[in-house]
């Protein structure tokens, strides 16, 4: 069946039922009925065919559902309904206020949004959450504490340990955000203030978010030449800082390095065994994307302002220097070697770089491609502003072993993209169906039933959401329903502004936000609240 086919038959499905319902005696026993699907309850478990059946903002029935009335009854013409996919990695902060429809996120079936990663939040949580839930948003969203943010608040970005006093207000201040509803503390070592940060004092913070309920999330310090070292070094973070541990998106950078997820794989199998809960989550792309300056520059050329860089960069010795290591950085990491594989995503002050590789802007800022000169040339970005990156070197191999290993959920690490506008990474819009296209359909890397698991119950599990991830009666009504047949990506690299295809009908809180062809006018999202929060309540 093509794709408007079925969003149409969606749609007639809604309003014939909607019409039944006029004529309806007394309170129907169901506010929604999807009738004959494949239901994949989230757990791993194989799909088996039955009917799902929704009251209010709860599934009341999975498997053979009584007849009786339905508000709203939907015909899934043997399709698969699974629980709606949560995200815990993602910057939706950029782009939800403009669209709190998240249009992206909700035509791959994602219900859940998790911000706050990588060691940045907004400080303080609680106006923030307020104004997203003023944003009436379509999905559900909630959030972690940053260390960076934390940090940066506190201290600035400054390349020092903090004094006793300095780490005693930090560790107030998670303690704040773990008790306006944060889910933990994300670390992003990689980037400045997080990068100056000793261990020991991420401990310090980690153990006071765990002593509230909350895990530690972690975009590591170093993803390439010594990502074995920042495996170890999240691993600790979570022994020492007795709670559950997680490296975010993970990745292996630059092809001098590739193949080493069979030693991360085994350093966090090694920890579970001795009782540290670490799991992983990662995104389906052999690209990164990030900031010039971050993916790039020298830790230590970026302290302090933007202003303090600059002046870096016009001193002839230190340009030098920092010359230096931004060709290592395009040869042996982020570069992959060759600077058509680093291309621009946005920049500000120069919004037509969007789209060009660094091969191209080294030529348009008049030298020959050389790693030299374009190492000269992202220098000049960065004096100008900065922009956003896309990075082509990670290998489909270690993405693979990362993807198969059971202990690894699916996350984006994307955003909300205006539509049409600046040149995102694809995964924003991609993610998940291209798990369910490429690596289970195409490629079958993974069952359908494991993919799904995660997306759901293991990051709903990795959060403590007591209520979400899985399709059973008394579970909040989040789910998806798709073709597995025809599920997947067509957002690329050249063209990222493209939906998911394959996606039927999205569900959040027992009200259809995405009916198969156009988004609907509810708006049923809710901030999640982690477990200090709801512990108050
Ligand atoms: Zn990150």
């Amino acid at each position: 069946m093509t794709s408007r086919k079925m969003a149409i038959f969606a749609v007639v499905a809604l309003l014939t039922c909607l019409a039944t319902l006029v004529g309806a005696q007394g309170p129907p026993a169901y506010d929604l009925l999807i009738r004959s699907v494949r239901i994949l309850d989230g757990t791993g478990a194989p799909w088996f065919r039955g009917d799902l059946a929704i009251r209010g903002d709860t599934i009341t029935a999975t498997g053979h559902v009584p007849a009786g009335e339905a508000r709203i009854v939907i015909d899934g013409r043997g399709q698969v309904v699974a629980p709606g996919f949560i995200d815990i990695h993602t910057h939706a902060r950029r782009g939800i206020l403009q669209v709190p429809t998240a249009d992206n996120y909700t035509r791959q079936g994602v219900t859940t949004l998790i911000e706050g990663p990588d060691g940045s939040s907004p400080i303080p949580l609680a106006p923030f959450l307020a104004g997203i839930a003023a944003a009436r948003p379509s999905a559900n969203f909630g959030t972690f504490i940053g260390q960076g943010s934390v940090r940066e608040s506190v201290m600035g970005n400054v390349d020092r340990k903090a004094t006793p006093a300095e780490l005693e207000q930090m560790t107030r201040l998670v303690r704040d955000g773990m008790t306006e509803g944060a889910f933990g503390l994300s670390t992003g070592l990689f980037y400045t203030p997080g990068s100056y940060t000793p261990t020991e004092e991420i401990v310090v913070l980690a153990r006071a978010a765990g002593a509230l309920g909350g895990i530690h999330v972690s975009h590591m310090r170093d993803e390439a030449t010594k990502v074995t070292d920042s495996v170890r070094e999240t691993i600790r973070i979570g022994e020492e800082g007795g709670l559950p541990t997680q490296v975010t998106h993970h990745k292996i950078i630059g092809n001098e390095n590739w193949g080493k997820s069979a030693e991360t794989l085994r350093l966090v199998e090694e920890a579970r065994t001795r009782g540290v809960d670490v799991t992983i989550d990662q995104y389906p792309y052999t690209a990164s994307s990030t900031s010039i300056s971050a993916a790039l520059m020298p830790k230590w050329a970026l302290e302090g302002s933007q202003q303090d860089v600059v002046k870096r960069l016009a001193d002839p010795a230190q340009r030098e220097r920092i010359k230096q290591a931004v060709v290592s950085m395009l040869a042996h990491e982020r570069g992959g070697g060759d600077p058509s594989r680093v291309s621009i995503s946005s920049c500000r002050w120069d919004p037509s770089l969007a789209g060009k590789n660094l091969a191209e802007i080294t030529r348009g800022f008049g030298m020959e491609p050389t790693l030299e000169n374009a190492a000269e040339a992202a220098m000049q970005i960065v004096q100008r502003g900065g922009a956003q990156g896309i990075f082509h070197a990670i290998s489909e191999e270690d993405l693979q072993r990362i993807l198969r290993f059971p202990l690894t959920m699916i996350a984006s690490d994307g955003e909300v993209p205006i539509f049409g506008k600046e040149s995102p990474h694809p995964r924003s819009y991609g993610t998940f169906v291209r798990v369910l296209g490429v690596y289970v359909r195409e490629k079958q890397v993974l069952r359908l039933e494991e993919a799904v698991r995660k997306m759901t119950s293991l990051p709903a599990m990795r959060l403590g959401l007591p209520d979400r991830g899985i399709l059973r009666p008394g579970m909040k009504a989040d789910l998806v329903l798709f073709d597995p047949q025809r599920v997947r990506d067509t957002a690329t690299f050249e063209n990222p502004h493209q939906y998911a295809e394959g996606i039927l009908l999205v569900v959040v809180n027992g009200q259809v936000i995405f009916d198969g062809k156009d988004m609907t006018a509810a708006r049923p999202g809710r901030i999640l609240y982690g477990p200090a929060f709801r512990a108050a309540q």
